[in-house]
């Protein structure tokens, strides 16, 4: 005799994409009671992260709608299983773009989970093992098993940490890995939600930052968040004066660029690094790369155990990011305002309008 286990669930408030060409709108989202091992966050505030967007609009492959994407969660424990030690009801918390993974591959290992062989769970549209997909953080709670909870320290606001869970970790970890800091040029290109993160914690590293944007508009805000430079990439001459100067550059544009240009602007041994991950494909012209053994790198989110020391990095620096409250009705605004650049520098939903 086979017996069926049934799942027990709850639902809490949300907003769904229901098709890559309609508005998001309000949708009830079912979530597992809490097992032993999980914690229920009450979810207080969630970013947008320009990859909700293309999910949301099926730009990376079709989506598995209805879809509540958000992956920068900041809120307060509601709930703990018994067996739950990092975590305790009241704690600030965090979750990030993944909820689990299958922690035994070397990658998971070692720590990167991100890189699991077996592909990491997303906090979203994500196939789960029991068929079911993952549902983000557009919503007013979620449930999520203990070792991908981060805590947010001390001295960093829910509002400001939620975009720190993905445009922080995403900009810190390449960073990182390439040893910004005090005598190394980094140029970050596109000053978005990942590009104004990327200026505060190369800043904060050590390192002499450049921002590279599509036009002057938003140059005195650079300066202020960290940069030493400021250039326009309209500008032609911009790309001839900055030949072979850098030793990092961080991409986080959204959208195709002409890589082989930015390439040039490395120093010799120089690595660009994409974080932006545009619908279509880059090209490069291998000239570019011969011309100055110049590497071109490519970087996804990072480790949990990397988060935790982004954030307490974060709070060491006393970085947040900088953000627009907005409530769930200004979503579909929001998101045309992110898709004309027109974004200061992150937007984040007060949860307390899913309800
Ligand atoms: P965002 O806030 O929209 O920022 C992107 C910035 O790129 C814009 O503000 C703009 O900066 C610049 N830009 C946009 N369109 C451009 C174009 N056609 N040509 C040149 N520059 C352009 O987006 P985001 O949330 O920071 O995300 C950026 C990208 O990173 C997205 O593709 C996202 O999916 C990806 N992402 C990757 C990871 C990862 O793990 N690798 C994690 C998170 C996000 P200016 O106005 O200054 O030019
Ligand atoms: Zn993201
Ligand atoms: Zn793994």
């Amino acid at each position: 005799m086979s017996r069926v286990w049934e799942i027990m669930t709850f639902t809490v408030p949300a907003y769904a994409a229901t098709s890559a060409n309609e508005p998001l709108a309000p949708f009830t989202v079912e979530r597992r009671d809490v097992g032993p091992k999980d914690v229920r966050i009450d979810i207080k505030y969630s970013g947008i992260c320009h990859s909700d967007i293309h999910t949301a609009r099926s730009e990376w492959g079709p989506a598995n709608y209805p879809v509540v994407v958000g992956h920068e969660i900041a809120g307060v424990v509601a709930e703990v299983g018994a067996d739950v030690t990092r975590h305790k009801v009241g704690d600030r918390v965090g979750v990030g773009c993944m909820v689990d993974s299958c922690r035994e591959c070397e990658n998971c290992l070692a720590g990167d989970e991100q890189y699991c062989r077996k592909g990491n769970t997303g906090t979203y549209n994500s196939v789960t093992a029991d068929g079911g997909t993952t549902q983000g953080g557009y919503a007013a709670g979620i449930v999520v098993t203990e070792d991908f909870v981060l805590s947010i320290p001390e001295g960093v606001e829910l509002d400001v940490a939620a975009p720190l869970l993905c445009a922080g970790i995403t900009t810190y970890s390449p960073l990182r890995h390439w040893n910004a800091g005090p005598g190394k040029k980094v140029a970050v290109v596109g000053l978005g939600g990942l590009g104004h993160m990327a200026v505060k914690i190369a800043h904060a590293m050590g390192a002499e930052v450049t921002v590279l944007s599509q036009s002057l508009k938003k140059q005195e805000d650079g300066l202020k968040l960290g940069a030493d430079h400021y250039f326009a990439t309209s500008d032609p001459d911009t790309f001839a004066q900055l030949d072979s100067s850098f030793d990092l550059i961080v991409n986080t544009v959204s959208a195709r660029i002409d890589v082989t240009a930015y390439l040039r602007l490395l120093k010799v041994d120089g690595t660009m690094v994409n974080v932006g991950a545009p619908e279509d494909p880059l090209e490069v012209n291998a000239f570019a790369l011969i011309g100055g053994r110049r590497s071109w790198a490519g970087s996804n989110i990072g480790g949990i155990r990397e988060t935790q020391e982004m954030l307490d990095f974060c709070a060491e620096h006393h970085l947040g990011a900088e953000i627009e409250v907005i409530g769930a009705d200004q979503i579909n605004e929001a998101y045309e305002r992110v898709l004309a650049s027109d974004v200061r520098y992150r937007f984040v939903i007060d949860a307390s309008t899913f309800a």
